[in-house]
């Protein structure tokens, strides 16, 4: 099965209209492989094309991908987003009494899966616009024939988490004004309570963080009363404590209702998911969703690149987890030593204990949220003067905010101009596959696609201090590795430091070599420990957070200890909350 895939969005007929048809042989023979739609882009044709794949090397905006997909493929086309566009195989199955995971990159075709299944989008099989007589002909004898009808018939309605909270913030109003309009179960207050929202809800929807709508936007999809649940990504800016109860409230709904889960975190996904389809392919030209595997299966078989039912490698080599703590980096020299800082807001206090920060390692920060992470940050880079003591930096740092905006016209190739050259596209560009993004504009990229180019633009300055705050926010799991060794293999080259906030302890396990934990009472007052070896900030971290985690014996990722089980007594015995 020959698929030609068009980004209309990169496609710049003005520069090269024409060209195509030039370079394909078939067309100068005479066939009409190639030929110029409505909006003067080319389409091409996938009966005609031989694959020789000449116009996929010449274009200059790489828009053109030409894929043999195996044939057997054909029969499970679900929905096709127009000639040369997206195509999706398959579809995940909602089951009442489980929560049901769905792992895999970014672009793969997740949202629109979601939407088919939510009756927000009418599947097309891959063609033109079909009747739901046909699809349901297509489905038969399968249960997404029986969910169909049901949706059909109106008896299926959904409640829907979306990934970009930040829309929310367009209702004008409190947050308890906001959830009550959406509470058609009576849950508002026992969800307000349980999710830690009683402080907020006087306070306008506008005004709020990022954990704080996070929470906000769960709250109002699990109030509603409704046959099917979907979120997507409920992890972002949430600390592990709040992702764990967030988790275990979606996991009894789940007794009753379907759910379905998007997300990256792959300790909370493995916490609580039942079964995980994942999906593969290639990000923007196709998505396959293969059959639910039990999710420690499943997240095994991801991490290691290797689908076995589908026979199917998705990854060159398997990620890889460090199981021992990295030895410190005693003998690095010292970048700079800082002593004892206050920043007060009022209501909220922060203590930072002197410590130093070496060159060509990168120190990362973890603790829960509304603990002074970000004030930390600001205070290092200079966004915000200390209360009290000193910041004498005679250094150059480059910050990237805990909230990206992208509110600029500019492309991305626009911003990164400044910094183009080979060593770059090699650094940066290709491994985490920009090119193709070039010419879209800031202001319409995606949550991954901006924290991408945030990141980018961060290392991309020549200084002696990068820090990052939240990276890994809508970042899929390979993004994360990416970054991870990124950022990993820029700071030791450079000799250069890093300083890493995040919640992903799979990120902070990836990419840190000491850590700083903030301690204290969130929203009142906080301190920094540290910087600490990754041993002993680790337990210091998860101690005060009463969570183990263990390794899978066959991938080594991390997985957290049920609380209470043997293996949790017997390791905060031995104080091991992370490394064994
Ligand atoms: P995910 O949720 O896995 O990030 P999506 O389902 O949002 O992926 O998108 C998969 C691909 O489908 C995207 O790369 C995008 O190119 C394409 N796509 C999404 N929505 C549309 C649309 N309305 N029209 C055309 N293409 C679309
Ligand atoms: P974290 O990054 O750990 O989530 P922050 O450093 O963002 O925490 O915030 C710590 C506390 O300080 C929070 O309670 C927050 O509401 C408060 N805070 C942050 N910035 C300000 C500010 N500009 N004015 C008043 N309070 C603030
Ligand atoms: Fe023509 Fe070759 Fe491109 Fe197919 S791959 S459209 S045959 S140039």
């Amino acid at each position: 099965m020959r698929v030609a895939v068009l980004d209309r969005d990169s496609c710049q007929p003005r520069r090269c209209v024409k060209e195509c048809q030039k370079f394909c042989p078939k067309v100068r023979s005479g066939d009409e492989t190639i030929i110029f739609g409505e909006d003067k882009k080319p389409i091409i044709s996938e009966v005609l094309c031989i694959g020789c794949g000449i116009c996929v090397k010449k274009c200059p905006f790489d828009a053109i991908k030409i894929i043999n997909l195996p044939e057997k493929l054909k029969s499970q086309e679900t929905h096709r987003y127009g000639k040369n566009g997206f195509i999706l195989f398959g579809l995940p199955i909602p089951r009442v009494g489980e929560v049901t995971g769905i792992l895999g990159p970014n672009g793969i075709g997740k949202t629109t899966a979601i939407r088919i299944l939510t009756g927000k989008l009418k599947p097309n099989l891959g063609g033109e616009e079909t009747e739901w007589k046909e699809i349901l002909r297509y489905l038969s004898g399968s249960e997404l024939q029986k969910y169909f009808k049901r949706v059909i018939d109106g008896k299926i309605r959904s409640s829907y988490k979306l990934q970009d909270i930040d829309s929310l913030q367009k209702f004008k109003g409190t947050v308890s004004d906001f959830l009550e309009e959406t509470d058609e179960r009576g849950e508002i207050k026992k969800l307000t309570e349980r999710l830690g929202l009683e402080e907020v809800s006087e306070r306008n929807i506008s005004d709020l963080s990022g954990g704080e709508l996070q929470r906000v936007a769960i709250a109002s999809c699990l109030s509603k009363e409704r046959e099917f649940y979907f979120f997507d990504e409920i992890t972002p800016y949430l600390d592990i404590y709040q992702r764990v109860r967030v988790a275990k409230i979606i996991k009894e709904l789940s007794k009753e209702k379907s759910v379905m889960v998007v997300e990256h975190d792959l300790a909370i996904l493995d916490l609580l998911t039942d079964a995980v389809h994942v999906v593969y392919g290639e990000p923007g030209v196709y998505g396959v969703i293969t059959h639910p595997l039990a999710t420690r299966t499943a997240i095994n078989q991801y991490i290691r690149g290797d689908l076995q039912k589908e026979n199917i490698r998705i990854r060159d080599k398997s990620i890889k987890f460090e199981v021992h703590a990295p030895r410190s980096n005693v003998n690095l020299a010292v970048l700079k030593e800082f002593g004892r800082i206050y920043k007060s807001y009022g209501k909220f206090s922060l203590e930072v204990n002197p410590g130093d920060m070496r060159k060509g390692e990168i120190i990362g920060g973890i603790g829960p949220n509304s603990i002074g992470k970000s004030t930390f940050a600001k205070i290092l880079s200079g966004v915000i003067e200390p209360t009290d003591g000193n910041i004498d930096f005679d250094l150059k740092i480059s910050y990237k905010p805990q909230y990206v905006k992208g509110d600029t016209e500019l492309t991305i190739a626009e911003i990164l101009a400044p910094f183009m050259n080979p060593h770059y596209e090699t650094e940066f560009i290709n491994p985490l596959r920009l090119k193709s993004m070039m010419r879209k504009k800031i202001c319409d990229l995606s949550g991954g696609e901006l924290q991408r180019i945030a990141i980018v633009l961060c290392l991309s300055r020549d200084v002696d201090l990068y820090i990052l705050d939240e990276p890994s926010a809508h970042l899929d799991v390979e993004e994360r590795t990416m970054i991870s060794r990124i950022i990993r293999r820029f700071i030791e080259n450079k000799e250069a430091t890093a300083v890493v906030i995040d919640h992903d302890v799979y990120l902070i396990d990836l990419v840190s070599d000491r850590l700083i934990v903030f301690s204290g009472e969130p929203g009142t007052f906080g301190r920094t420990n540290g910087p600490l070896d990754m041993r002993e900030g680790m337990n210091l971290f998860l101690k005060e957070l009463n969570i183990t985690f263990r390794r899978d014996e066959d991938t080594k990722r991390p997985r957290i200890n049920k609380l209470n089980s043997r293996l949790d007594r017997e390791q905060k015995e031995k104080g091991e909350y992370y490394y064994r």
